[in-house]
């Protein structure tokens, strides 16, 4: 009889754990406890569950990278007892947390399943047990003994994602997020059905996790818009030991080829903090040099994020801005496809 996996559920918070405070009828995060109770049916998924929860859940607007680390110490510490991790978090934030995890665990040989829910898992109509449900489903499963999927996704509403992909798109619909530049990785229907060709194959073994704790917090996110005044952009790219910036272009990076603008990001760069291109558009990609006006900003050292999300930028540029890296390094770095967050071609 081949082994039953053993299944690590992480709770952080968000509300498929909450309930209503009847004094103010805010939702606010709850008691693990109260999840597994209302969801009978687990009993009969062929693994073996475990949980823990933060002492004090949290709502995911609350995270920050002091969570971030947490969760990481929580996978860490339990990497070699378990198959796979399932972590339940707000929908909120969750594509920006999944995002950094999948950076911060480098060399990654199990399933961590990134899951939560629009209506609270006691709710009549809510989302969270097919959620929570599949979520466990697809850490559990194996192929020749080995986890099909070893990789940071995020699961919502019958469709896995690689969770550096992702993007909240919808605060009232169950369909929550989007992945517009690369495919689910599996769909569930009436059967599970894993999307191979698009999956990463595991090339490593459970002794090799590294697990990156140093997250550099002095980004900033400098979205366009018609308009945007010398004075916005400048108060943005002179704050205090400002290291890096999402520059949020339109289509595929186009940004004013105003010199006041090419002129502030210049000075910006030469102060060594990074700033990476990323499209506003929901899909596509960033093509510097495509349009005149993207022209200046690959020649004033813009680094290109190609079809990166915002949320993986900032991710990356947390993470990339720990290690040490020469600019060159930096571009090099920031431009490939470190954990399937980018397409190179
Ligand atoms: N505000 C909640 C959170 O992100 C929303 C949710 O869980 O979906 O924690």
């Amino acid at each position: 009889m081949t082994k039953k996996p053993n299944i690590l559920i992480i709770y952080t918070g968000g509300t498929i754990g909450m309930i209503k405070d009847y004094q103010t009828n805010a939702l606010k995060a709850f008691d693990f406890s109260q999840i597994i109770q209302n969801i009978p049916e687990i009993e009969q998924l062929k693994c073996i569950l475990t949980s823990v929860s933060f002492e004090e859940p949290i709502d995911s607007s609350n995270m920050n990278t002091f969570y971030y680390i947490n969760i990481a110490e929580i996978i860490e510490a339990n990497y070699k007892k378990f198959d796979g991790f399932v972590v339940l978090t707000g929908s909120d934030t969750m594509a920006f947390v999944s995002s950094t995890l999948s950076f911060m665990l480098e060399n990654l040989a199990k399933p961590i399943i990134f899951t939560g829910s629009q209506l609270p898992i006691g709710d009549l109509r809510t989302d969270a047990k097919e959620n929570l449900i599949t979520s466990i489903e697809i850490a559990c499963s194996q192929k020749n003994n080995k986890p099909i999927i070893s990789e940071v996704c995020l699961y919502f509403e019958y469709k896995l994602y690689r969770a550096n992909r992702t993007t909240k798109i919808n605060a009232d619909q169950f369909e929550a997020f989007t992945s517009m530049n690369y495919p689910p990785l599996a769909e569930s229907g009436v059967h599970l059905n894993f999307n191979h060709y698009f999956i990463s194959e595991t090339t490593h073994n459970d002794d090799e996790l590294i697990v990156r704790k140093n997250l550099v917090e002095n980004i900033a996110i400098l979205k366009l818009f018609p308009g945007i005044t010398k004075s916005v952009v400048d108060a943005i790219l002179n704050i205090e030991n400002l290291q890096g910036i999402v520059l949020e272009t339109y289509g595929s990076g186009n940004a004013p080829n105003e010199t006041w603008f090419l002129e502030s990001l210049k000075k910006a760069i030469s102060k060594n903090i990074k700033i990476v291109n990323v499209t506003q558009c929901e899909g596509g990609r960033v093509v510097q040099g495509h349009y005149e006006t993207s022209v200046g900003l690959k020649a004033i050292g813009v680094i290109s994020g190609k079809d990166i999300t915002t949320e993986s930028a900032i991710a990356k540029l947390m993470y990339l801005l720990s290690e040490n890296l020469s600019n060159t390094e930096f571009t090099f770095y920031f431009e490939k496809s470190l954990r399937g967050e980018i397409s190179d071609s």
